[in-house]
C-alpha cells in the first residue's frame, strides 16, 4: 500500500475531527500532499470518520487521477488539488463544517482580529464566494478567497485550513473555530475591540518561535 503513514494520519485526524466537535458524520475532508511522489492522499467521499480504515484512503495524482484505492475520493478533491497547485508550500488541507466558523460563513462575514489566535490564519480569516460543493467553481473561489492566508470561510458552507503538515492544518481549524465562537459571543453582548494591525504583526512574528520547536529538531 502506498503512502501508509499519510493514510494512518488521515484516519487518526478524521477521528479527531469528530471527537473535537469540528464536524459530524462524514462532513468535511482531509488530505496530505507528498512532495516525494507528487501524490495526494485524501479521505474517501461520504464515509463516516469512525468507519474509515487506512485502506479506504484514496491516492490520486495532481490531476486527480486515482492511483490507488477502491473508494471514490472526497467530492472536494477539486479544491484540495487547486490549493496544492496555488500554494506550493502547503502539505495538508483540512475542511470542516465547524459550527461557529460556519455561522460566520452563513452571515458572509470575515472573522477580524478579535483575538490574537486569529494569527493561525493571518490578520483575519477571509471569506470565499459561494459555489456548489465539489465544483471547479468552488475550487476557484477558494483559491481566490484564501490568498496567502492559512484559513478561509466558505460562504454558506464551512471552513478550510492549510498547513505545512496535517497537524498544523488541524490545529488551525481548531483555533479558528475557537476564535469564531469568541467573535460570535462577543458580538452577542457588545462590540469587541479588535487587535490592531501593528499588534497582529507582533503576534505573527512571535508565532514563528512559539512552543518547543528547538527541542523537536
Ligand atoms: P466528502 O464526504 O465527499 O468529502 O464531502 C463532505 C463535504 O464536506 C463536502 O463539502
Ligand atoms: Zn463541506
Amino acid at each position: 500500500m502506498m503512502l501508509t503513514e499519510q493514510r494512518r494520519q488521515i484516519v487518526a485526524f478524521g477521528k479527531k475531527m469528530l471527537s473535537s466537535g469540528l464536524t459530524t458524520g462524514s462532513g468535511g475532508n482531509l488530505s496530505i500532499f507528498d512532495p516525494q511522489t507528487g501524490l495526494v492522499a485524501i479521505s474517501p467521499s461520504g464515509v463516516p470518520y469512525e468507519d474509515v480504515q487506512t485502506a479506504d484512503i484514496v491516492i490520486v495524482d495532481r490531476n486527480g487521477k486515482r492511483v490507488e484505492g477502491e473508494l471514490k475520493p472526497s467530492s472536494e478533491l477539486n479544491f484540495h488539488l487547486a490549493l496544492y497547485a496555488a500554494r506550493p508550500e502547503i502539505r495538508s488541507v483540512v475542511h470542516t463544517h465547524s459550527v461557529y466558523a460556519t455561522t460566520m460563513a452563513c452571515l458572509r462575514w470575515e472573522i477580524p482580529a478579535v483575538h490574537y489566535l486569529v494569527a493561525y490564519s493571518g490578520d483575519k480569516v477571509p471569506l470565499a464566494d459561494y459555489a456548489t460543493f465539489g465544483t471547479a467553481e468552488l475550487a476557484a473561489n477558494v483559491v481566490a478567497g484564501i490568498g496567502n492566508y492559512n484559513a478561509v470561510l466558505l460562504a454558506n458552507h464551512g471552513l478550510i485550513t492549510v498547513g505545512s503538515d496535517l497537524k498544523s492544518a488541524f490545529d488551525a481549524a481548531e483555533e479558528i473555530e475557537l476564535v469564531a465562537r469568541i467573535y460570535y459571543q462577543a458580538r452577542s453582548i457588545g462590540e469587541p475591540v479588535l487587535v490592531t494591525a501593528e499588534q497582529m504583526s507582533a503576534v505573527m512574528d512571535k508565532f514563528g518561535s512559539y512552543g518547543q520547536q528547538e527541542q523537536k529538531k
